[in-house]
């Protein structure tokens, strides 16, 4: 499929920009998407700026993508030509090992594809993202996205929503429990959406009194701001699980102590290392937990779909023409986004 249309960052500092390039041949086990619409998560923000080390460049980001399918492998029976899905933020995996075997192929013993900037495991090729006219994926990467969803506020559920969906549901969030979110934003408001929506008393955490209102509106029951010591105080011991959705370094121990005796701190906005140090006995006087979590199995994100489709779940999106994608990125660094942008991928065959 030669000659995709795609927007890219050719270093940290480059900003995106026009680029094209090649998308494979399909296999026998792959689908060929035309991509319909795009989220922009923060984690492209973070690769494409080079926060974590290691970004490979040109690096075509975009994780959150729904399209609809246009052509697939001779081996392919579960998806056809017309068919709505989704695809994530990996593409690949072992498939062997005991993580793939139980249907968590991110956390594949031998490190699963991402979506963009890894190393395709048969042909050595970095993979590409959704900033992109079409993607090419094996069926086993896809999911079906329900067609009473609407596709582009779906987008960002395959990574905003698989990645508060999932450890809520590893943890068994219920009825009953209290969880803190910290950090509306993308991530954010879903995981808000979703422990609502499986029974618990929801408090968002947020450094902005403009976001009080809104949390309201998303379904927080309550809300606190994070800046504010009388506030954090107030809340000590009060909550069975805070979910960490915050993108830079921050002090997690103001946080550890707003948890109950058993209570746990679920990390999944941090990939760097924990600063200032953790108070070790803050952990061990209440047996509290620290723990992390990344996106969702491919079961799981299935899983996901269905249930935000049953309770006619999606995300608050803000569309993007994609010649816009410079200036959307400082808004993001600004959190200064409701709660998530979503490219029309129309915009760049314009
Ligand atoms: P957003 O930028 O949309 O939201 C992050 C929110 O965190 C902001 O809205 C803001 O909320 C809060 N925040 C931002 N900066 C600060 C700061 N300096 N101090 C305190 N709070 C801050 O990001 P996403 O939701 O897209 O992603 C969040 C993180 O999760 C990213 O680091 C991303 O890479 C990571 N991620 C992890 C995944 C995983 O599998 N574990 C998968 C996907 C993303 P407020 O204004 O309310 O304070
Ligand atoms: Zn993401």
């Amino acid at each position: 499929m030669a000659n995709t249309r795609a927007y890219a960052a050719t270093s940290p500092t480059s900003g995106m920009a026009p680029y094209s390039f090649d998308r494979r041949a399909l296999r026998p086990d792959d689908v060929a998407i035309e991509i319909d619409y795009c989220g922009v998560c923060h984690s492209d923000l973070h690769t494409v700026e080079n926060d974590w080390g290691g970004s490979q460049y040109p690096v075509v980001p975009g994780h959150e993508i729904i399209g609809r399918v246009t052509a697939v492998g001779q081996d392919v029976t579960r998806y056809q030509p017309g068919d709505l899905v989704g695809v994530g933020c990996m593409v690949d995996s072992c498939r062997t090992c005991s993580a793939c075997d139980s249907g968590l192929e991110q956390y594949c013993i031998e490190g699963s594809t991402m979506t963009y900037g890894s190393l395709d495991r048969h042909d050595g090729t970095v993979t590409h993202g959704g900033y992109s006219e079409n993607i090419v994926v094996s069926d086993r990467f896809v999911v079906r996205v329900p067609e009473n969803l609407d596709p582009a506020s779906a987008a960002p559920l395959l990574c905003a929503g698989i990645t508060t969906y999932s450890p809520l549901k590893h943890f068994k969030v219920g009825k009953g429990h209290k969880v803190g979110v910290l950090g509306m934003g993308g991530l954010g408001h879903m995981g808000v959406k979703l422990a609502k929506a499986m029974g618990a008393e929801v408090t968002i955490f947020t450094r902005s009194e403009s976001k009080v209102a809104e949390a309201k509106k998303q379904g927080a029951d309550h809300v606190i701001i994070s800046t504010d010591k009388a506030q954090m105080k107030a809340a000590a011991d009060s909550f069975d699980f805070l979910l960490d959705t915050i993108p830079v370094a921050h002090d997690l121990n103001p946080y550890l102590k707003c948890l109950k005796y058993d209570g746990t701190h679920i990390l999944v906005g941090l990939l760097t290392p924990v600063e200032p140090a953790l108070q070790a006995g803050l952990l061990v006087t209440k047996r509290r937990v620290v723990a992390g979590s990344l996106i969702g199995g491919m079961p799981e994100t299935q899983e996901m779909l269905d249930f935000c489709a049953e309770h006619n779940i999606t995300c608050d999106v803000e569309m993007l023409d994609i010649r816009n994608i410079n200036e959307a990125y400082e808004r993001l660094k600004k959190s200064d986004v409701k709660y998530r942008f979503v490219i029309d991928m129309d915009t760049l065959k314009q």
